[in-house]
């Protein structure tokens, strides 16, 4: 359901991501993993059109962004109400309660009625294990709860595709765990994700494939038990070596 062809992208001289090709099924957990500057958040952003690739063609389900060509405005917002973003910094609006923050979305871009929309932010939020919560700020949650709104927000714009760009690494370990196990409801549920981790029990046990990347390519992939016991690239060995 989400194909992606020769897809370039440089920033200056730099090239960034030197022709990746992906095919996700619907359904399935992608995991990236890959050295520091290997361009896995340019891939995300790529996909939730954040940075407009120089070249390649973009396909999720029937919308296609087809980067040799000119690409208008109206195709870009089509594209990107596809996929979801959860970041690695959890970007809340500071002066909005967590149930404002979810509602943000549908109501600006969506038009959705306010109750509409405040129904469909509860209810998101207690998915995320925050009904107790809906109305605390951001300043009185917790890093992880932040992060829980957060994947609330995505989810909110009913996306085809979430994209985590490392949701954990801004948190304290003990808090890790219950963005994890929110985001693995939602594999378990039957989303379509794509996530950048460096948390490699989450790549075992949730993720149908695992990419590794370096260099603006993706250098191999497969099912996690055979990347990780088995990797066939010296290079994927070593890195998996060095963050075990
Ligand atoms: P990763 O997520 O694998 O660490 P990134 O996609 O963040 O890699 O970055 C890949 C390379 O692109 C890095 O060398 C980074 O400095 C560079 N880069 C990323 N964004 C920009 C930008 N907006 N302008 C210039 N260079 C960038």
């Amino acid at each position: 359901m989400l194909t992606i062809n020769n897809l370039h992208k440089q920033f200056d001289d730099l090239v960034v991501l030197d022709g990746i090709d992906l095919d996700v099924e619907k359904g399935n957990v992608i995991v990236v993993v890959g050295p520091s500057g290997s361009g896995k958040t340019t891939l995300l952003r790529c996909l939730n059109i954040l940075e407009t690739p120089n070249q390649g063609v973009m396909q999720i389900n029937d919308q296609t962004l087809d980067f040799s060509n000119k690409v208008t405005k109206k195709q870009v917002q089509a594209f990107r109400k596809q996929t979801g973003m959860v970041f690695q910094t959890y970007n809340l609006f500071p002066h909005k309660t967590a149930i404002e923050n979810v509602m943000e979305g549908p109501v600006i871009v969506k038009k959705m009625n306010k109750k509409q929309a405040y129904e469909q932010a509860k209810r998101l939020l207690e998915k995320v294990g925050l009904a107790d919560k809906i109305d605390y700020y951001p300043f009185q949650l917790s890093g992880g709860q932040q992060q829980r709104v957060g994947i609330a927000r995505a989810l909110a714009m009913d996306p085809e595709v979430m994209l985590f760009d490392e949701p954990t690494s801004a948190l304290d370990p003990e808090l890790i765990g219950e963005v994890l196990n929110a985001m693995k409801e939602l594999a378990d549920e039957g989303m379509t994700m794509v996530v950048v981790t460096h948390e490699m029990g989450f790549a075992r046990e949730v993720a149908d494939e695992v990419l590794f990347m370096e260099g603006g390519h993706i250098v191999e992939r497969g099912h996690p038990e055979e990347i990780f016991s088995n990797p066939k690239h010296e290079r994927t060995a070593q890195f998996l070596n060095l963050i075990k």
